[in-house]
């Protein structure tokens, strides 16, 4: 998950907003094993936020991984966010200091500017 570099920017400052954010999706093959090996490396709060800027509803709380709540249909809307979700063009505001990040062919660009850094 993506956070603000800048300087003295330490709190509140993930997960970063997305805005004009231009998505594809990639199909990419599901695997069920995988996604439940991720699932306790996530920020389980920041991803619901950033899920829900390209209209992706996922449950507020992570269910727990021991029970039949980890089913099929959660992991897939998971597979689609973490795996086939790419943001193409887009721009993300740090929601504490409000810096501007460009997201270009596919790529964040996380460097600031010298003034900034
Ligand atoms: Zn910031």
């Amino acid at each position: 998950m993506l956070q603000c570099h800048a300087k003295n920017c330490n709190s509140n400052n993930y997960p970063l907003q997305l805005s004009k954010v231009e998505v594809v999706n990639q199909e990419t093959e599901f695997n069920p094993m995988f996604l439940r090996n991720m699932l306790p490396k996530l920020e389980w709060n920041a991803l619901v936020k950033t899920a829900f800027q390209i209209n992706v509803t996922l449950p507020n709380a992570l269910p727990e991984s021991s029970t039949d709540e980890l089913d099929e249909e959660f992991l897939k809307t998971l597979h689609r966010v973490l795996l086939e979700t790419h943001i193409q063009q887009g721009q993300m505001t740090c929601p504490n200091c409000n810096h501007v990040y460009h997201i270009k062919d596919g790529i964040p660009n996380m460097l600031l500017d010298e003034t900034e850094a």
